[in-house]
């Protein structure tokens, strides 16, 4: 296993790098993860897409929830994990930014679109589900009050969304493809605040190890792959990244 100062020594010689990044990235800036202690999956079972799609019971139960996390979503600042991953990017030394996350945080923090990835959607968005049309959720969301049917879209009907990639629905083609594109390419893959329990987002780590890249593991926990990355910090990303940004300084 390799020590700090010589991840941060790869890191200086490589401009070839991807970070991926999961929910852990994001606590520090207020937004709860899924599997922590009191994250969302200990208090709520997961909507389906089928269930969304064919129920209106579930469609509500889904808005519900958004309702409860929207303003805290809505409110959130990047942090310095954020920072960090931009930083890399302003030297030169980004290939790309893969997330699961949905906060659209990465991109408030300055990196630009053409520089992420994000396999689940974002919630920064709302879509019909029929004909495609987008929504700012903020003019949507405040109408959902009292007893509230779900929303549908003004242009055709349809059932609107969160675009975000739930359980049962497929992934969004185009983003898998560049996310292997970056993949493959990557010198050095960095993960950070992911449980990587979830497919197929955790299998991007693999293929980059695969295919010759430097796997580095920056988690509060342990993760399934631990073992067969190369660098691997157990502890909160913010303190890390202070001190890692320090050490790379002068690359
Ligand atoms: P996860 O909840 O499975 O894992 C998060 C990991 O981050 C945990 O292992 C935890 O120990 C670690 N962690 C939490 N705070 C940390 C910190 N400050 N420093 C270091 N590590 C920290 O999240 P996941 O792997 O992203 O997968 C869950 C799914 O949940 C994803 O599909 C994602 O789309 C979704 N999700 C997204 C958000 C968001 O957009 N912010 C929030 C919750 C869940």
């Amino acid at each position: 296993m390799m020590t700090l100062e010589e991840f941060a020594g790869k890191i200086r010689e490589s401009c070839e790098n991807v970070v991926f990044t999961g929910a852990g990235i994001s606590t520090e800036s207020g937004i709860p993860d899924f599997r922590s202690p009191g994250g969302i999956w200990t208090r709520y079972r997961p909507v389906t897409y089928q269930e969304f799609v064919a129920s209106e019971a579930a469609r509500i139960e889904a808005w519900k929830r958004r309702l409860e996390t929207h303003e805290a979503h809505k409110n959130a600042k990047p942090n310095i994990g954020h920072y960090f991953v931009q930083s890399l990017d302003a030297k030169g030394k980004l290939i790309g930014l893969i997330t699961q996350n949905v906060d659209g945080l990465h991109n408030l923090a300055g990196l630009p679109d053409e520089k992420s990835v994000e396999l689940h959607g974002s919630n920064r968005k709302i879509v019909c589900l029929n004909c495609g049309k987008s929504f700012d959720p903020d003019p949507i969301i405040k109408n959902l009050v009292g007893d509230f049917s779900s929303p549908k879209c003004n242009a055709c009907g349809g059932i609107l969304k969160s675009a975000t990639i739930s359980f049962g629905q497929a992934m969004p083609q185009e983003a898998m493809r560049q996310a292997q594109e970056w993949t493959v390419r990557a010198h050095v893959f960095v993960v950070m605040g992911s449980s990587l329990q979830v497919q197929p987002a955790a299998s991007f780590p693999v293929l980059a190890k695969r295919n010759g890249a430097l796997l580095a593991i920056i988690n509060r926990e342990a993760t399934p792959l631990d073992e067969y990355a190369d660098f691997v910090h157990q502890g909160a990303i913010g303190e890390f990244c202070q001190r890692f940004s320090a050490l790379i300084a002068d690359g």
